[in-house]
C-alpha cells in the first residue's frame, strides 16, 4: 500500500513537472525534441540539402523520393514562422552542416495577424539569412516563394509584396536562389488553382507537390555532371589503371620518410601513379604531368602534393605561433597566399592543415598545430581549409587541403614521436576529434591518416574511424590518403602478417590512397582475385580520387597549375612580404616585461645583440619551410640594424652555440653587454629541434644558453630575451631573472623585421599562448581545461596534505593558456548578461567593457570560458567557448559582446549522447584562462 502511494506521488510529481516544463517552453519545443531524438537514433547525412520551414515541407513526407539522387533532410514543422526558425536554428540547421538550405516560410508570419507586415517578414528573413551565413558562410540559401492558396487569398497582396522583397534581397547576395512558385499555381483566371490543394484549401495535394518538385529540382546543388564524366571514364578503365590511381609516389625533390621508390617515371608512363608528392616548379611538374597525360592510355592527369605548412616560398610563422595571434582572418589569408604561391609552381594539394590537439610539449610536432584547445583549434582548422581551397577548387590559385593526422596523433605516450595513443572514447570525441571535423565541415577535400594506433587499432586500418565515423557519420566525401608508408607499417604495428595483408586491411578500412608504401600497386589486384577485397571497394576509392581531380579542374586542363608567368610574378611579392611581417609580429607573445623594459627606450644609443639565435638565418624559417629559402630571411640583428638605420650602435656576439658545452664566447658576449645600454638576448632551440621526429624529454633551453643568460643578466643592463622555439619550453629560472621575455617562435621570412617592430614599439605585442608553458617537465601533460578531481588542491592551504598536488612544484603552470602581455594595460569591467536563467530557444548574451588604461593603442584577445558545475560526467574546470580580438585606442573603452547557444554547453554524457543539461554554469570573460571572476547562470 505504502509503495503504491509512493508511486502515485511520483506520478503526480512527474505530471506537475511536465506541466511546469511546458510553462517555460516556447511553441514547437515538442516538435524540436522529436527531431533531436530522431536524429540521435538515426543520424541524418551531413552536407546534405536541408529543407526548413512551415507545414508544406512537413506534409511533404516523401520529399526524399522527389529528389532520389540527392541527400535531403526535411526539417519543416507545421505552422511555424520565421521567428521559430531563428529560435531553433541550433537544433534544425547547424547540426547538419548542410551544403544548401531551402527555406519555405513566412506565410504563417503574415497570417498571424495584422501587426505583421510584409516589411517585418522581409526583416525576419534577413535576420535568419545573416544568422545562417555567420555560421555557415559557404552554404547556398534558396527561398521558395509563398504560394497562392484559396484559403489565404485575402492575404495575396501581402504575400506578393514579401515575395518581392525577399527576392530582391537575395539577388544582392552571393550563392542564393529564389524559386517562384506563385505563377505556377494560378489558374487561367489568375486565381489559386484549387485542383492543387487538399480539402482545407491551404495545403497541397500530390499534384501541387509535383509542380513544386519540378520547380525546385533545377535549383538544388548537384554534382550530376561530374558523376556522368567519372562514370564514363571508369567504364573505360582496367583494374590496373584504377589501382594506379591509388598510388602516391615521391617525385624526388625531398623526402620525409624511409622508402623511396626507384623508377617513378616508368611507373607514371604505365599509368601506375595517381599523384606525386615533393616535386614543384612549373618545369618539373609539367614534365611529369606530360608523361601521365600524353603517354598513358587514358591520359589521366596526376595531382601534385607538398607539405605547405606555414607558407610556400614566403614563409609565415610556424602554425603554433600563428595560433597565438588568435586572428582567423590572418590565418586564412596566410593560407590564401601559400595556396597562391604553391599553385603558381605546380602544386595543387597541400598536406595541411595539421589539426592535432596536443597537451604535451615534449612532442616536437606541436609546432605544426594550433595548441591544446579544441574550440580554438577547430576555428583555426576551418580558417585554414577556407584559405587553401577558396571559393572554388578549380581556380588556378586554390589548392586542395588535406587535414591530418587522423586521428589523435597529438597524444603519443610520453610525447615520443610515432608512439602509441590510448584514451577513452569520450576524450577522443570531445577533445581530439572536433578540429578534424571542423576541417571536414569546411570542405577539406582529403584526409591523411595518422601513424599511431588508438586503443590497439592503427589509424591506417581503422574502419570505424575512416568509414563509420568519417564518411558515414561526418559525411566526408573526399578521399583518404595514408601517411608516409603507414600502410606497410601495419606489419610492424603487429596487425598485418605481410604487405598484402596490410594493403587488404587498409583499403577495406576505407583508406583510398597509399603514400609511398607501394603496397596497393603490388597487391590489390591479387587481393581482388582472391576475393579478399571487392572490386566495388577498389571502384569507390578510385572514384574518390578521380572526383578530386575533377574538382581541381585537372581533366579540363592538366596544366592549370603550371603557369610560367605566375611562377615568375606571383611568388614572394612585396605584398606577401608585408603581410608576412605583420603576421609574424602579431604572433609573438610578450611573456614578461618588468619595469617597462620594452619597448626599447628612444634614449638607447647602443644595443648588444647576444646569443646563438641573434644572427642565424638557418633558424628563422621554422621546421616545415616548404619551398622557403633560408638565405632570404631577416635575422634579429639585421632587423634591428635596419630599424635603427645607423642612429644606434649595434654590436653582435654569438656567446655560445645552441647546443654543446663550449663557453668560449661568453667573455666577448659580456664585453658587448657592458658596452651597450640595452641587450637583446636571442636564445632558443634549433629549428629542427621541433617538427617531425623531434621529441625532446628535456624542453629547457639547450646547451649552455641558460648559463650565458645568467651572466648577461647579472650585468644589470636592461635585457630583453627573445625566444626562438617550436614548442613551450621550461624557462622558470629565466622568468625569475630576466627583465623582459618576448616569445618570437620561428617567425618565417620576415621574422627579424617583425621582432624589431615589436622591440621598438612600432607594433604593440598582442599574441596569447595557445599551449600552457609548464614549470618543469614533470608537470606534463599540463593544460587549462583539466578536471577538478575529488581532491583539488587549494594553493592557499599549503599544509593540506591529502590533495592532488606535487611535493616539489606548484600545480599551476609558468604561463597559462591564453596568456600574453601588452605594452598597455586593459581593465575589464564586470560581465553583464542578458538573463540569469535560460530555457531552450534562448541565446546567452554576455558582454564586458574593456578600457585601455595605458599609454599605447593595443589589441586585446578577450576570452570567454564556461564551467558546468554539475554534469552527468565530470566536466573541466574551464572550457573556452568564445574569443574576440579587439583593437582599443589608448584611453578608450570597447564593449565586447558574446552570444552563446545553449547547444554550446553540450558534452558527451555517460551514454555518449551529446547534449547539455539543466543546472548552474559559471561564465568567465577575461584576458587568459586564469581568469577568476565569474557570473553564474542557470539553464532550466
Ligand atoms: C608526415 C606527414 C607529411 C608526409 C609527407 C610524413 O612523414 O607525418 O605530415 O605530410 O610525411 O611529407
Amino acid at each position: 500500500m505504502n509503495r503504491q502511494r509512493h508511486i502515485f506521488i511520483i506520478i503526480l510529481l512527474l505530471c506537475f513537472n511536465r506541466g511546469f516544463a511546458q510553462d517555460v517552453e516556447y511553441p514547437f519545443a515538442a516538435d524540436i525534441r522529436q527531431f533531436v531524438e530522431n536524429d540521435r537514433l538515426n543520424p541524418p547525412p551531413r552536407h546534405a540539402i536541408l529543407f526548413i520551414g512551415s507545414s508544406s515541407f512537413r506534409m511533404w513526407s516523401d520529399l526524399q523520393n522527389s529528389f532520389p539522387d540527392l541527400p535531403v533532410i526535411n526539417r519543416g514543422f507545421g505552422g511555424s514562422t520565421l521567428v521559430d526558425q531563428l529560435r531553433y536554428a541550433d537544433d534544425i540547421i547547424f547540426p547538419y552542416a548542410p551544403k544548401q538550405i531551402v527555406i519555405y516560410c513566412g506565410e504563417n508570419d503574415l497570417a498571424s495577424g495584422d501587426l505583421v507586415s510584409p516589411e517585418i517578414v522581409i526583416g525576419r528573413f534577413k535576420n535568419l539569412f545573416s544568422l545562417i551565413r555567420s555560421r555557415l558562410p559557404d552554404v547556398r540559401i534558396t527561398y521558395i516563394s509563398m504560394k497562392p492558396s484559396p484559403s489565404r487569398w485575402n492575404l495575396a497582396e501581402k504575400f506578393v509584396k514579401a515575395n518581392q522583397g525577399i527576392q530582391e534581397f537575395l539577388k544582392s547576395m552571393p550563392n542564393t536562389g529564389f524559386v517562384d512558385v506563385w505563377d505556377l499555381m494560378l489558374d487561367k483566371n489568375q486565381l489559386p488553382d484549387s485542383s492543387l490543394f487538399v480539402a482545407d484549401m491551404l495545403h497541397m495535394n500530390s499534384e501541387g507537390y509535383r509542380i513544386w518538385q519540378k520547380a525546385i529540382y533545377p535549383e538544388l546543388m548537384t554534382d550530376r555532371e561530374m558523376a556522368r564524366f567519372i562514370d564514363d571514364l571508369m567504364k573505360k578503365m582496367t583494374i590496373e589503371e584504377k589501382i594506379g590511381q591509388l598510388n602516391l609516389c615521391t617525385g624526388g625533390l625531398f623526402f620525409t620518410g624511409p622508402a623511396v621508390p626507384k623508377d617513378n617515371q616508368g611507373l607514371i608512363r604505365q599509368g601506375k601513379v595517381g599523384a606525386i608528392l615533393n616535386t614543384f616548379g612549373v618545369d618539373n611538374v609539367t614534365a611529369l604531368q606530360k608523361m601521365a597525360v600524353d603517354e598513358t592510355r587514358l591520359g589521366i592527369p596526376m595531382i601534385f602534393g607538398l607539405d605547405v605548412i606555414h607558407g610556400f616560398r614566403t614563409i609565415f610563422p610556424i602554425p603554433l605561433a600563428q595560433a597565438s595571434s588568435w586572428d582567423m582572418e590572418s590565418i586564412e589569408r596566410s593560407e590564401r597566399i601559400a595556396a597562391s604561391e604553391a599553385t603558381a609552381m605546380g602544386i595543387n594539394w597541400a598536406y595541411a592543415p595539421m589539426v592535432d590537439i596536443s597537451r604535451d610539449p615534449r612532442w616536437g610536432r606541436v609546432m605544426e598545430g594550433a595548441g591544446e584547445d579544441t574550440y580554438l583549434g577547430s576555428c583555426i582548422a576551418a580558417a585554414r581549409v577556407k584559405g587553401f581551397q577558396g571559393e572554388d577548387l578549380s581556380d588556378e590559385n586554390t589548392l586542395m587541403a588535406c587535414v591530418k593526422h587522423f586521428a589523435a596523433y597529438g597524444a603519443p605516450q610520453g610525447g615520443r614521436e610515432y608512439n602509441t595513443v590510448d584514451m577513452s572514447e569520450r576524450t577522443l570525441r570531445e577533445w581530439y576529434l572536433p578540429p578534424y571535423r571542423a576541417a571536414v565541415d569546411a570542405g577539406a577535400g582529403s584526409v591523411m591518416t595518422s601513424f599511431n594506433e588508438i586503443a590497439g587499432v592503427p589509424s591506417s586500418s581503422n574502419r570505424w574511424l575512416l568509414t563509420d565515423l568519417l564518411r558515414n557519420n561526418w559525411g566526408f566525401d573526399g578521399f583518404v590518403v595514408s601517411d608516409w608508408t603507414s600502410i606497410p607499417e601495419l606489419i610492424l604495428h603487429g596487425v598485418a602478417a605481410d604487405s598484402a595483408d596490410a594493403a587488404r586491411l587498409a583499403i577495406n578500412a576505407g583508406l583510398d590512397m597509399d603514400m609511398a608504401g607501394m603496397v596497393y600497386l603490388k597487391y590489390i589486384k591479387v587481393l581482388i582475385e582472391k576475393g579478399q577485397v571487392s572490386e566495388e571497394t577498389l571502384n569507390k576509392s578510385a572514384r574518390r580520387i578521380l572526383e578530386a581531380k575533377y574538382k581541381l579542374g585537372l581533366f579540363e586542363d592538366p596544366y592549370r597549375y603550371c603557369n610560367k608567368s605566375r611562377e615568375e610574378n606571383e611568388i614572394m611579392t612585396a605584398e606577401n612580404m608585408t603581410f608576412a611581417r605583420t603576421f609574424a609580429a602579431s604572433s609573438m607573445v610578450l611573456l614578461k616585461n618588468d619595469k617597462k623594459t620594452l619597448p626599447v627606450s628612444k634614449k638607447v644609443k647602443a644595443i648588444a645583440v647576444i646569443g646563438p639565435l641573434g644572427d642565424s638565418k638557418e633558424n628563422i624559417l621554422g621546421g616545415w619551410g616548404a619551398a622557403g629559402q633560408w638565405d632570404s630571411c631577416v635575422t634579429v640583428l639585421a632587423g634591428i640594424k635596419k630599424k635603427t638605420a645607423g642612429t644606434v650602435k649595434v654590436f653582435y656576439e654569438r656567446g655560445c652555440e645552441i647546443t654543446g658545452t663550449d663557453k668560449g664566447g661568453f667573455d666577448k658576449a659580456l664585453e658587448a653587454a657592458q658596452k651597450a645600454d640595452f641587450v637583446v638576448l636571442a636564445l632558443g632551440e634549433r629549428q629542427d629541434m621541433s617538427g617531425e621526429a623531434s621529441s625532446r624529454s628535456d624542453i629547457s633551453l639547450p646547451g649552455v644558453q641558460m648559463e650565458l643568460a645568467r651572466k648577461v643578466i647579472s650585468t644589470g643592463k636592461p635585457v630583453a630575451v627573445v625566444l626562438f622555439n617550436g614548442r613551450p619550453v621550461t624557462i622558470t629560472e629565466l622568468n625569475d631573472i630576466a627583465p623582459a621575455i618576448l616569445e618570437a617562435w620561428f617567425g618565417g621570412t620576415q621574422a627579424g623585421n617583425a621582432i624589431a617592430d615589436v622591440l621598438f614599439g612600432d607594433v604593440n605585442p598582442s599574441g596569447k599562448l595557445t599551449m600552457t608553458f609548464p614549470r618543469n617537465v614533470g608537470q606534463i601533460p599540463i593544460f587549462y581545461n583539466t578536471k577538478n578531481t575529488g581532491r583539488p588542491f587549494d594553493p592557499r592551504l599549503t599544509d593540506d596534505y591529502f590533495k592532488s598536488r606535487y611535493q616539489d612544484v606548484a600545480n599551476s603552470p609558468l604561463y597559462p593558456f591564453g596568456f600574453g602581455l601588452s605594452y598597455t594595460t586593459f581593465k575589464y569591467s564586470p560581465v553583464i548578461m542578458n538573463k540569469t536563467s535560460f530555457i531552450k530557444g534562448d541565446l546567452i548574451e554576455a558582454s564586458v567593457g574593456i578600457t585601455n588604461a595605458g599609454n599605447y593603442d593595443g589589441v586585446e584577445i578577450v576570452q570567454l570560458y564556461i564551467r558546468d558545475r554539475v554534469g552527468n560526467v565530470t566536466r573541466p574546470v574551464k572550457e573556452l567557448k568564445g574569443f574576440q580580438r579587439v583593437s582599443i585606442k589608448k584611453g578608450e573603452t570597447a564593449k565586447v559582446s558574446f552570444t552563446l547557444h545553449l547547444s554550446d554547453l553540450s558534452y558527451y554524457h555517460e551514454d555518449m549522447s551529446f547534449d547539455y543539461d539543466p543546472g548552474e554554469f559559471e561564465l568567465f570573460i577575461g584576458p587568459n584562462s586564469d581568469v577568476k571572476e565569474f557570473t553564474l547562470f542557470t539553464v532550466r
